[in-house]
Formats: C-alpha cells, structure tokens, sequence
C-alpha cells in the first residue's frame, strides 16, 4: 500500500484543488492555503491509522488493512472531524465540508487499490463490515514497499517506491494546483 508521501501530497493538491482561494498570486495563494494543505495531507494518511497496533508489537502489518481501510469507516471518520469541526466553526463546516472530508479520506482507499500489493491479504476491505473480502484494482500503479517492520523502511529496496511515490505525488500535487488556478481564472474571465 502507498505510504504517506504519496497519501500526504494528492491530500494536500486536492484541498487546494477543492477550498483553496486560486485568485490571490501563486505563492499568496500557497501560503493562505498551507495550513488546509497540511491538515489535508493528515488526514488523507487517516485509515493507516491501523499501523499504530503494529508498531507496538513490532510487526508492522499485524493489524494493518483491515476496518479502517473500508467505505464505511471513511464516512465514520469524514462524520466524526465534521462533527468536531461543527463544534468549532459551525459556518465552516457545512454540508460541503462533510463532503469534502468524506472525498479527502476516502482518496486514501482509492490510491491503497492502486498500489501494489505483496503480501496476504491481497487488496482492502473496502466493503467491510458487509463484506469481508479483499478488493484491489486488476492493475498497479504505484509499487509495494518492504515494510514487516519498522526497520525495514529504511531498507535500500525501498528507494525506488520512496522515489516513485515523490516524484508522482508532487505531479499529483502541482496539477491539482494547476487545475484549479486555470479554471478560477476561466471562470473570473466569464
Ligand atoms: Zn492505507
């Protein structure tokens, strides 16, 4: 499954993409936004909350794709920081906010489909608790990593994903940007 570099950065170009203000200069812009991006980038990585048991017992995977890499649980998580969020700033948190939540978590478990998988269970339960059996998309665009342990990220062999992952979520990150600037300016020209 991809890890939160990748996770981390189409979260932050799809908050830009979807509430940023694109008519301010680039870097004004960039800068209103960082703080959106980076609370975006969070919570796109939220369903690999799962490796926290993992990294207690020390096998990474033990609890790893399981319920929270399901539909259900991204509604469950998206209500509960709405919530939270309506609680704060109730004006902010309109019904476009669940909206935008429900779509910036559940881009995790699209991207997790895409991603290469090598170890049992093939896939995520994205139909959990309905279904228990593992989904995954009939091809793979990004690569696995070596991940049954903590040390293992640090291992040579995950350079190539380590790369593959920056340099595709970056892309992913600058053409969100890009979209959306193109398309505010589109529309201030009407
Ligand atoms: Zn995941």
């Amino acid at each position: 499954m991809a890890s939160p570099v990748f996770h981390g950065l189409a979260g932050a170009g799809l908050a830009y993409a979807l509430a940023a203000d694109a008519r301010l200069p680039l870097n004004a812009s960039l800068r209103r936004a960082a703080p959106l991006m980076t609370g975006a980038a969070a919570l796109a990585c939220l369903p690999d909350l799962d490796y926290l048991p993992g990294i207690a017992t020390g096998a990474l995977n033990a609890f790893h794709q399981q319920g929270t890499h399901s539909l259900a649980w991204v509604v469950l998580a998206a209500a509960a920081v709405w919530l939270a969020g309506r609680i704060w700033k109730p004006a902010r948190f309109g019904w476009r906010a669940f909206g935008f939540l429900v779509l910036l978590i559940g881009s995790h478990l699209a991207i997790d489909l895409v991603t290469a998988d090598h170890a049992p269970p093939y896939g995520i339960p994205l139909w959990q608790p309905f279904s228990g059996r593992p989904v995954q998309a009939p091809f793979a665009l990004l690569p696995a990593w070596e991940k049954a342990s903590l040390r293992d990220l640090m291992s040579p062999a995950n350079a190539r994903p380590f790369a593959i992952e920056l340099t595709g979520g970056l892309a992913v990150a600058a053409g969100c940007v890009a979209a959306k600037r193109s398309w505010t300016r589109r529309r201030a020209a009407i």
